[in-house]
């Protein structure tokens, strides 16, 4: 929505020839993560990230500078996250933004070592007697399947069943 406000005057000519070079841009620099605390290390498989406490080895998501579980300050380092846990919740949704194809499993996993996260249960029917709370899954990343209006590429995360 920013970027559109921004958008420039409509060019004269040529303006699907300035798409493309916005797009090969785009390619050239990779997908970007959709989320802040999904990492893609150069080179490396890409992994979720969270604050670890110091001082009571909490672990949560995002940027903050106090452990909500004890309350000290400052004591938060990154750590790498599993790429395994469980089902904790998950809820089918039939209703979501237009564009969006439905019904899919909108999931809550505690991670194995700690660490919640919310995402999408893939590679599974969209039906509750197939889904199990507890259910072993395992994080996979893959390429979202659209770009935004500049033509970037987002890396995102989903859960799948892990047997
Ligand atoms: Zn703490």
């Amino acid at each position: 929505m920013f970027a559109r406000m921004h958008a420039p005057a409509p060019l004269p000519v040529e303006p699907t020839r300035k798409v493309s070079i916005m797009a090969e841009e785009a390619a050239a620099q990779g997908p970007r993560p959709v989320v802040s605390y999904l990492k893609l290390p150069d080179g490396g498989d890409p992994y979720l990230e969270g604050q670890k406490c110091g001082g009571c080895g909490a672990i949560f998501l995002g940027e903050r500078g106090t452990c909500s579980s004890c309350g000290a300050s400052d004591r938060l380092e990154p750590t790498r996250l599993s790429n395994q846990g469980e089902l904790y919740v998950y809820s089918i949704v039939h209703r979501s933004f237009p564009g969006i194809e439905v019904p899919y499993v909108s999931a809550i996993v505690d991670l194995d070592g700690g660490g919640t996260v919310k995402g999408n249960l893939i590679d599974v029917e969209p039906e509750p007697e197939k889904i199990r709370m507890g259910m072993p899954v395992e994080v996979v990343y893959k390429v979202a399947p659209r770009k935004d209006a500049e033509g970037n590429e987002y890396m995102t995360y989903y859960f799948k069943p892990r047997s």
